[in-house]
């Protein structure tokens, strides 16, 4: 019994459970292959249910994961982080990290997945075989089946692909197809002017999420350092404060590597978060923290994703 006690007090730090939430949109938009999207109505939701739990900072989380811990992160730099998060991270206190894609700022292209989305679901019919020549070398490979089957093929050659390449594909595919995308407002990023007003909200931090948003794993160290380096110091300067915290683009385990979180630490970043779907403890790893990604549910649901995940 003396012995199970001691046990159970040396365990006490490392049982303490806190989660980091991942989110990308607040807005309610179809198709949504990627489940980026979160209604208005349940974001409110969710941050009115954080009062029952200890909403952190992502650094203090990480350095400290407290029982019942929830740190709220979002990725890529959609423009409704501010016209719709924002506003009700403010309204209930939460603070929140938001990881932005540096290369897509102020420009007039949407993300490449989102072109490739309106490439596949916009026109009023699409072949049910397509041949598609993949990157600079052009490799040929055909896709077939239902428009999402031809789309989930189609981004899995394009993702591992450097932006260039991207591309090129994409347009090759748009000409195929004879469908242009269009840059759509309801898909934008976040403009320079937008992030600074971000950055200066109490409770919104700002982190990097490389600048062409490529799968790190595939480009050379070279490439990964400049992503890693450019993009931080890019927000560094539009925000008028330290850049400490950086994301994984995709950020499975297959899309950075052990040299990909070396880069990261030399760069000066403090912590780094993965898509890792676990609770963060004190054993977790400063630069592959997990997060959980959140998608479209209720307030009742999200409560009790987060108490499966929070207990104490
Ligand atoms: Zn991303």
């Amino acid at each position: 019994m003396f012995l199970k006690r001691i046990a159970k007090r040396i365990a006490a730090p490392f049982r303490s459970r806190g989660v980091i939430l991942l989110y990308h949109r607040v807005a309610s938009i179809a198709p949504d292959r990627w489940s980026l999207c979160v209604s208005r109505e349940h974001f409110e939701q969710h941050m009115s249910v954080l009062r029952k739990f200890r909403p952190l900072r992502l650094e203090d989380i990480a350095a400290r994961p407290l029982p019942r811990s929830v740190a709220v992160t979002f990725d890529d730099g959609y423009a409704d982080n501010l016209t719709h998060a924002k506003p009700v991270i403010e309204k209930y206190g939460i603070p929140a990290t938001f990881f932005l894609a540096t290369g897509y700022i102020g420009g007039s292209r949407e993300f490449w997945w989102d072109e490739l989305e309106q490439l596949i679901f916009q026109p009023e019919s699409v072949a049910e075989t397509l041949d598609v020549s993949i990157g600079r070398r052009f490799d040929q490979h055909t896709v077939s089946g239902s428009r999402l089957e031809i789309h989930d093929q189609i981004y899995d050659y394009l993702q591992p692909l450097a932006q260039d390449e991207r591309r090129e594909t994409l347009e090759r595919l748009s000409d195929q197809i004879g469908h242009k995308p269009q840059f759509r407002q309801s898909h934008r990023q976040l403009s320079p002017g937008e992030i600074s007003e971000l950055s200066k909200c109490e409770f919104a931090e700002i982190g990097a999420h490389t600048v062409t948003h490529p799968r790190l794993s595939t480009q050379s160290l070279r490439d990964q350092k400049t992503e890693i380096e450019c993009s931080k110091i890019f927000l560094e300067e539009l925000a008028g404060a330290p850049v400490a915290t950086f994301s994984y683009p995709y950020g499975g385990s297959n899309h950075y590597s052990l040299h990909t979180c070396e880069i990261v630490r030399q760069a000066g970043y403090r912590f780094a978060c993965t898509t890792n779907p676990q609770a963060v403890t004190r054993l977790s790893k400063p630069y592959e923290l997990p997060r959980l990604n959140i998608g479209d549910m209720d307030g009742d649901r999200f409560e009790r994703l987060l108490e499966s995940y929070c207990y104490s």
